[in-house]
């Protein structure tokens, strides 16, 4: 099926979406991007996206060429005209496309930025049988820029870590710094102690999780116990559980670590029921 994608205004089949050669995003890097899921026809957290959008566009000094609530309404649209009942929402604004190559920044008043969205239809998304059994990772030296909070599309690194877990017969890698896991590769990672989560702090080493800010709200309110802090991947092999979280997988239960299985092997008790927790709450207040 022909998509329909929205370029700088346009809603158009995805076989004539055109972007310039001469895009920052495209020559640089120089973009920023959102991924909102789509359950039951409706966003999953829209709000908590279009701040964190705004946040990684001012850090970067990149004007907002759309409002929110303009930014709404095409992602309605596109939800709408490609029949997506769950999948995702991928956004991308870029510096816009100069007339010629520079690492200058050009003028935003002539130059004016790249928007970008489509859908990705991904049915069965909330049910996965990955969830009944979890992920293995691997763990990988993060070699990573100094600001990953801002949700840049700078992804070789990440995508090179998916191709070494795969290599390696894993499904993701976690990365680490200065003996200590960051995150995963497109996801936040966390272990758990007795009925302990522990996850790193936020700083400018991590992706802000948009699902992370979610799922340790929902396990406070759970009476669990939350603690931010750094853990090593000895810390995570002895661990009870493990688990990731993004907006396209929600609560994922790992279940093994550089080949060491984490208690039995299968999901624990935790992160199966966040993921329960998680998908029952936004689902409520999915727009
Ligand atoms: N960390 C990284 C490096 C990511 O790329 C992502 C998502 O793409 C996340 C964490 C999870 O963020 P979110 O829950 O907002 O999807």
């Amino acid at each position: 099926m022909t998509r329909t994608v929205y370029v700088n205004g346009e809603f158009l089949p995805e076989t004539e979406a055109k972007v310039s050669i001469f895009d920052r995003g495209f020559l640089m890097a120089d973009g920023v991007y959102e991924v909102t899921s789509v359950l039951g026809g409706k966003l999953i957290d829209f709000d908590g996206h279009a701040v964190r959008l705004e946040r990684s566009l001012t850090e970067l000094d990149m004007a907002n060429p759309i409002s929110k609530e303009d930014l709404l309404e095409v992602h309605r649209e596109l939800v709408r005209v490609n029949e997506i009942d769950e999948g995702m929402v991928y956004l991308q604004i870029t510096r816009g496309a100069p007339d010629d190559r520079d690492f200058v920044f050009p003028d935003p008043e002539t130059t004016p930025a790249t928007i970008v969205l489509f859908t990705q239809n991904k049915p069965g998304l909330a049910s996965s049988p990955v969830a009944q059994t979890g992920i293995k990772v691997i763990s990988i030296e993060d070699v990573r820029w100094g600001r990953r909070d801002i949700k840049t599309v700078q992804l070789l690194y990440p995508s090179m870590g998916k191709m070494m877990a795969k290599k390696a017969g894993a499904d993701d890698a976690w990365m680490v710094e200065d003996g200590f896991v960051t995150e995963g590769t497109s996801n936040n990672a966390y272990i758990v102690k007795g009925n302990k989560i522990i996850t790193r702090g936020l700083s400018n080493d991590i992706l802000h999780g948009i699902t992370r800010a979610a799922v340790l709200r929902f396990a406070k309110e759970a009476q669990m116990e939350v603690e931010e802090r750094n853990f090593t991947i000895e810390e995570a092999m002895q661990a009870d559980e493990a688990f990731i979280t993004s907006a396209s997988t929600f609560v994922m239960p790992v279940v093994e670590i550089d080949g060491a299985q984490l208690g039995d092997g299968k999901p624990g008790k935790v992160a199966p029921r966040l993921r329960e927790i998680y998908l029952d709450e936004s689902l409520k207040k999915a727009i």
